[in-house]
């Protein structure tokens, strides 16, 4: 089979995502949140971790730490209790602290809203900054989480696993004004139909544009 050319990609990906905006016209993001700090806090939470279990930590944790400086007023043992069931908690509650320690001492307490100013804070990394800036102020920015990972390879759009080389690969075949809702739309797609180790290719909108799919 000859190798798919760059433009020929780019164009079955826009298709994908057409399909995909039909499939699921909600798609929004899993995390609940109020504020860019709270969306911050969950979204350092959400790693190895789902979104629903995320969601069912953080009406708690939002209701009694309203600010950076809350977060600090509490012996680290008392936030990893109160975030122990997202896994992971003390390393967690460890960069949580550290964040909101910048965030007081460099950004006056703000969440900032520049990628290189994010990625600044400890615990956040390309993916947090992405979804921050893209779901607080519109900003354009690819997400690249383990949804996206898999369902790219699957779609033949990368082949590797290193999550900046697929956000800039992706920002290379996509308009930037799509980025936001690719976002949310592969990620929908990762929950609802191309779920890890069982995907179901039968009932999938966009399998004769996969060359993973299993007859
Ligand atoms: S056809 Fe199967 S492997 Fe391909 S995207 Fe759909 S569910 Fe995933």
């Amino acid at each position: 089979m000859p190798r798919e050319s760059k433009s020929a990609r780019a164009r079955r990906l826009s298709t994908i995502l057409d399909r995909l905006s039909i499939a699921y016209p909600d798609a929004r993001v899993g995390l609940d949140f109020t504020t860019p700090f709270e969306l911050l806090i969950a979204t350092i939470l959400s790693a190895q971790c789902t979104d629903e279990r995320v969601n069912q930590v953080t009406p708690n944790l939002f209701a009694k730490y309203h600010s950076p400086g809350d977060y600090l007023s509490v012996p680290q043992e008392e936030l990893e209790a109160d975030i122990h069931s997202t896994g992971f908690y003390r390393n967690k509650a460890r960069n949580i602290r550290a964040c909101c320690t910048r965030l007081l001492d460099v950004f006056s307490g703000e969440v900032p809203h520049t990628l290189d100013e994010l990625t600044s804070l400890p615990g956040v990394g390309r993916k947090t900054a992405n979804c921050v800036l893209s779901n607080c102020w519109d900003i354009p920015g690819i997400t690249v989480d383990t949804h996206v990972t898999r369902i790219m390879n699957l779609l033949g759009i990368v082949s590797t696993k290193d999550a900046v080389a697929i956000e800039y690969a992706l920002m290379d075949l996509v308009p930037q004004e799509r980025w936001n809702s690719m976002n949310h739309l592969i990620i929908t797609h990762g929950r609802k139909t191309c779920i890890a180790r069982r995907p179901q290719c039968s009932t999938c909108s966009i399998r004769d544009l996969c060359p993973s799919a299993i007859p």
